[in-house]
């Protein structure tokens, strides 16, 4: 053999072992095959119109409702009878939503699980909001979630929610998504009066307390009295939605960004939009669950609320409304809740850091997941000795794989952030 041939067959082998024994990533964009360009053009329309809809949890069960009716989901009542193929769907205080679609198998059998959460930081109201300053009215907030403060000022901010009155009648508040709607925002520093916040750490520079959102100026003509500018606010809020100030006790006003879903780059491969974190799971759970016929076994998603703050609440995961929609279920086929739990499987959905070149630092490269590479896979979370940590079983994880891989999906893996 020939020196040459030999090296030949030396790289040969190399390159066989390569192929045989290392994990190589692929951009799902080099994996696209004919029609997935549309399909997945056509998916995040769906999407980008679903996060127009839904600012808040509220909207989104609105929104889930109308996509789930659409697709031939019915509400569930207690006791209803149910046969494989039935959809239906139960909301929880329209602030969290259940949807299942029953299975060829019994419940016995298990359940596949796809829970995803609808609610997203923003600045809620404070139930005494409306103040006036040297003449100018402004409303105080209570941040909701885990947001970085200095990102809210300066912004067009849009209003939604609801206020119930006294007489129990609830009134829908939306301003800043209609065409001419007027928009709010909460003042920052400008440059030459800044210097001293600048020297301020990023999280202190804004404070909490800071975050007072514009809301009026004008004072209320031929008046001598106090707080014209306020009384003047309240005055076009009575005529709008028949609300007095008392009424911001029994209220739930968010305020959260006015920005329309875009897409970013010049090749619109990207898509700009608040409260990505986590619609963009739960609108995939919701659009899998649409899309279903007669599953083998039962399918369930839900779309959950509180997640931003611990879970807490009626609404959030630690409730008994989850498990009480199960419960239901399994009574409607004589199969205990448990027997259900044993065998069946979820998962927990939601978004995950994507590796930044900016911001490489806080990031371990070989186990961040990467913009382009696939829903990702992350078998632990937690911080320090994986505290906090749901921990997938390897069984669990090779099963995900297994599916994942046969039905094509674009995945990767992701094990922690640093
Ligand atoms: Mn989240």
């Amino acid at each position: 053999m020939s020196e040459e041939l030999e090296k030949f067959e030396e790289e040969t082998r190399g390159e066989q072992l390569r192929k045989a024994l290392l994990y190589k990533k692929k951009n799902g964009y080099d994996r696209l095959i004919a029609g997935e360009t549309e399909a997945m053009e056509a998916y995040c329309t769906g999407y980008k119109q679903f996060l127009d809809a839904g600012k808040t949890e509220r909207e989104c069960v609105e929104r889930a409702i109308t996509l789930a009716e659409l697709s031939g989901f019915r509400p569930y009542s207690r006791g209803m009878a149910l046969q494989a193929g039935d959809k239906v769907y139960s909301s929880n205080r329209g602030k969290a939503l259940m949807l299942a679609v029953i299975g060829r198998q019994g419940l016995d059998a298990g359940v596949n699980i796809g829970a995803a959460h609808i609610d997203s930081p923003r600045l809620d109201l404070k139930q005494n909001p409306l103040y006036e300053s040297e003449e100018l009215a402004f409303f105080k907030t209570h941040y909701y979630g885990g947001l970085r403060k200095y990102q809210w000022v300066t912004i067009p901010l849009e209003l939604h929610g609801v206020v119930v009155l006294k007489s129990g009648q609830t009134v829908r508040v939306s301003v800043g998504d209609g065409a001419g709607d007027p928009l709010f925002t909460i003042d920052d520093l400008l440059p030459h009066l800044g210097a001293e916040q600048s020297k301020k750490p990023l999280g202190t520079a804004i404070p909490g307390e800071n975050l007072n959102i514009l809301v009026g100026s004008r004072p209320l003509r031929d008046d001598e009295g106090s707080d014209r500018v306020k009384l003047s606010v309240l005055e076009l809020l009575n005529l709008k939605y028949g609300i007095v100030e008392e009424d911001f006790i029994s209220a739930e006003l968010c305020a959260v960004p006015a920005f329309k879903a875009s897409d970013i780059g010049f090749d619109r491969s990207l898509i700009g939009a608040y409260g990505q974190d986590d619609r963009v799971c739960a609108y995939a759970s919701l659009a899998a669950l649409l899309q279903l016929q007669i599953p083998e076994r039962t399918a369930v998603c839900i779309l959950a609320d509180k997640e931003e703050i611990g879970s807490e609440g009626v609404t959030g995961m630690k409730s008994g409304a989850f498990d009480g929609f199960m419960a239901d279920l399994c009574a409607g086929q004589g199969v205990l809740p448990r027997a259900c739990y044993e065998k069946s499987f979820c998962l927990s959905a939601d978004v995950t850091a994507a590796y930044d070149p900016n911001f490489s630092d806080v990031y371990e490269k070989r186990n961040s997941a990467f913009v382009n590479y696939g829903v990702c896979l992350c078998k632990y979370t937690g911080a320090r000795g994986k505290s906090g940590a749901s921990d997938a079983s390897a069984e669990l994880v090779a099963q995900v794989r297994k599916v994942l891989d046969g039905s094509n999906v674009v995945w990767q893996d992701r094990k922690s952030v640093v």
